[in-house]
């Protein structure tokens, strides 16, 4: 099926007893059992729900994968993918990761025995570099935040496969409608499904996606015994949501293609971070394994006053952190969503103090584009 058809129907039956069309939230915690040791496969509601499992289904199939594992949130989800490993092995991570991504494996797993390397996955002679004896993953973001910086993914699965590393693709930027980690050879996709999934901002969550049966087997299985699932109604939300993702990436696209544009030729910004623009430096690999170039954009403003007037003044971008919502919000990563990165590793990869970063909604793009003129007039 196709990925708007999938959005709609995986995972959704029309209920059983009443025929509704959507499926019920089932708020419950416990089931009746028929008799000792008779039940109709639901038991308890941390280890069996099926608002969860109709969710897990629907994204599984929109990532083609085999199995979907909801948690609460994504960085659950990304400290369930640890107990793929034990104290003493290595993992192999993109520099430019998600600031809870860095602060989980730096601060929390590596007091567990976990050793981290932090590699520029741009490119894949790094990650061959960085591989030791004891390396068991590769965990990928592309593109990365803020700086939107692609990994060749298929590439990096190769040399995943050929040194039997696990790979994992931190998917959010893309969501599944714009790049399938699964379909280039990785094992493992991982979403914040806080972001474009549910892209209402009314939900924290997260899933992983992966058609390997171990993988899924040993996940389920911590889901389940350590616990960090999602509710019911964060569920049932976040399929509410997906069924919309077709037609909400399109217009991001649509939209961050046009104010990526603007901001370029206006010449506003000294500089422009997209991967849709021709200069980017991975357009090329963008338009290979990415069917369209998202939400993000980044731009610097070549002085911080602008930057901070720019921040000060919108009144339809909203200042605030997350993204991939419907809304359009604007954020100032060297204090927000970076300040713990130290200033002189922030201004290596580029992420200067006036660098500003766009999650581009889907709201009229002729409103965006006058929001961003008139704060700086
Ligand atoms: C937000 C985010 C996460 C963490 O997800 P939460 O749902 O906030 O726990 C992980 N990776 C990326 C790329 C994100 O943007």
């Amino acid at each position: 099926m196709g990925f708007s058809t999938d959005a709609i129907h995986a995972g959704q039956h029309p209920d059983l007893v009443t025929g509704a069309v959507i499926t019920p939230i089932y708020q419950t915690s416990t089931y009746a059992q028929e008799e000792l040791g008779k039940n109709k496969g639901y038991e308890y509601g941390r280890t069996h729900n099926l608002t969860r499992q109709s969710l897990e289904t629907n994204i599984a199939a929109l990532e083609k994968g085999k199995y979907g594992i909801a948690f609460s949130s994504g960085l659950a989800a990304t400290h369930a993918l640890m107990s793929l490993v034990k104290a003493g092995d290595h993992i192999i991570v993109t520099n430019n990761v998600y600031g809870g991504t860095f602060r989980l494996f730096e601060l929390i797993m590596k007091d567990y025995g976990l050793e981290y390397s932090w590699v520029d996955t741009t490119d894949l002679n790094n990650i061959k570099k960085a591989i030791k004896k004891n390396t068991k993953l590769v965990y990928l973001e592309s593109p990365t935040n803020p700086m939107l910086n692609l990994t060749d993914l298929e590439g990096a699965s190769k040399i995943c496969k050929e040194n039997n590393l696990l790979s994992i693709v931190d998917n959010t930027f893309m969501s599944p409608y714009f790049q399938n980690p699964l379909t280039l050879g990785c094992d493992i996709v991982l979403h914040s499904t806080t972001k474009y999934i549910n892209g209402h901002s009314d939900v924290i969550g997260g899933i992983i996606v992966t058609s390997n049966d171990k993988v899924h087997e040993r996940i389920r299985y911590v889901q389940n015994a350590v616990g960090a699932v999602p509710s019911p109604f964060d569920c049932w939300l976040i399929i509410r949501s997906t069924k919309t993702l077709a037609v909400r990436m399109e217009r991001h696209d649509h939209n961050a293609v046009k104010f990526a544009e603007y901001l370029v030729e206006s010449e506003i910004a000294a500089k422009v971070y997209y991967p849709g623009l021709p200069n980017h430096p991975q357009h090329e690999l963008a338009k290979k394994q990415m069917r369209g170039f998202g939400g993000m954009i980044s731009a610097d403003f070549g002085n911080v006053d602008k930057a901070k007037k720019l921040l000060k003044n919108v009144k339809v971008f909203t200042l605030g952190e997350s993204l991939g919502g419907v809304e359009s919000l604007i954020s100032h990563p060297a204090s927000m969503t970076h300040a713990s990165v130290p200033k002189e590793e922030r201004e290596k990869m580029g992420l200067t103090d006036s660098l500003v970063r766009f999650s581009v909604g889907i709201e009229d793009i002729e409103d965006l584009i006058e929001d961003v003129n008139s704060a700086l007039r």
